[in-house]
């Protein structure tokens, strides 16, 4: 069995990370630790996991625990997974892997020098949907990618209405909860990388403290393709959705932005339309199998914590050219 600790009592363990591990036949969550003891103990019970450590330091000095999964606000990634590597611990964070790139390279080479595995948790990769975009895309079916269009305009749901929109120090806003998402799928699902990025943002009632609450901008990537991204906390009658066009035919995954195993994708060229066959299965359930895979020394997990420092460069930029007016380059 493979053992978990959870660094963070959060709303995403709750909702779906806990059930996620404990639907794995080889792995289970053994512990839960987070700044506050006696809500790690409620926690705890509320989820039917085995212990509360009163710290963090405590759980990953506990010799039973191999896997740390970190959710705790943005802000304190990059610390915790510093200390689960000293610790020896393998960890699946959560994205944003931390609030500057510097930090976030860190994290990896922490992780390689102690030889346990890092993954960042972007967890639509795993979705079908978008995997049977990037297999239609690297064999031909729609030619040479030359536009992508992210809608991942949302409504935040009113319980998640805490730090995203009112904390900036945390991590807060849409560029880091949501762009950073539609930059490692579009990596994902083209193939290709970012170089340069320009975006504008707008706080429009949700934002608080100077933090945006919607986004839009352009992604160019290094074979030319434009990718068009619309981020918000403040929509509550769109579908969400990506589509890629390429000379050859065009691609429409419709609600697909999301956390649920739900969407269609429709495949359109010469005329026709075509609806691809797709296997859901829960996006989370699938990330935590593939990283216990990872951990058991069979192939990466589905984001790497490079892919992490790749998406996080990305979204920053975007934040950068909003606030500069200018398009910034992407160097990672
Ligand atoms: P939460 O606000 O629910 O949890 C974050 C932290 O806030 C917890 O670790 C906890 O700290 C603290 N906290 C939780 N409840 C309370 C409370 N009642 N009073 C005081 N503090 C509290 O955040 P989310 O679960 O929404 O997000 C956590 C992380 O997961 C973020 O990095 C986010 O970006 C990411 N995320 C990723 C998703 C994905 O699909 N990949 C989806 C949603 C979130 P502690 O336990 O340390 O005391």
């Amino acid at each position: 069995m493979l053992r978990w600790g959870m660094i963070g009592a959060s709303t995403i363990g709750r909702e779906w990370m806990a059930a996620a591990i404990a639907a794995q036949p080889d792995a289970e969550v053994a512990a839960v630790a987070g700044s506050d003891p006696e809500r790690a103990q409620r926690y705890a019970r509320e989820l039917g996991i085995a212990k509360a450590h009163a710290f963090v330091t405590d759980l990953l000095a506990d010799p039973e625990i191999d896997i740390v999964y970190i959710s705790t606000t943005n802000e304190s990634h990059a610390a915790h997974t510093l200390a689960a590597a000293r610790a020896g611990k393998h960890v699946l964070c959560e994205k944003p892997l931390a609030l500057r790139v510097e930090d976030a390279r860190a994290m990896v080479g922490a992780c390689q020098a102690a030889g346990v595995v890092l993954g960042t948790n972007h967890h639509l990769r795993n979705a079908a949907t978008h995997r049977a975009m990037r297999d239609l895309i690297a064999s031909g079916a729609i030619g040479q990618p030359l536009a992508a269009r992210v809608f991942h305009a949302v409504s935040l749901p009113p319980h998640l209405r805490g730090w995203r929109i009112d904390r900036p120090e945390a991590g807060g806003g849409v560029i880091l909860d949501i762009t950073v998402h539609d930059a490692d799928t579009l990596r994902f699902v083209l193939g290709d990388e970012v170089e340069s990025v320009t975006a504008m943002t707008a706080s429009q009632g949700m934002g608080m403290s100077g933090i945006e609450d919607a986004a839009m901008g352009v992604m160019r990537f290094r074979n030319g393709t434009l990718a068009q991204f619309h981020d918000a906390f403040t929509v509550g009658h769109a579908p969400t959705g990506f589509e890629v066009h390429g000379t050859e035919g065009s691609l429409f995954g419709r609600d697909v932005m999301t956390q649920r195993p739900t969407g269609t994708v429709t495949l359109r060229r010469n005329g026709e339309e075509e609806a691809i066959p797709l296997e859901h299965e829960n996006l989370y359930e699938r990330s935590v199998r593939r990283f216990n895979a990872a951990v058991r020394g069979e192939g990466p997990p589905p984001a790497t914590g490079d892919d992490g420092v790749r998406s996080l460069a990305i979204a920053l930029a975007a934040r950068d050219a909003a606030q500069t007016g200018h398009a910034q380059d992407v160097s990672c």
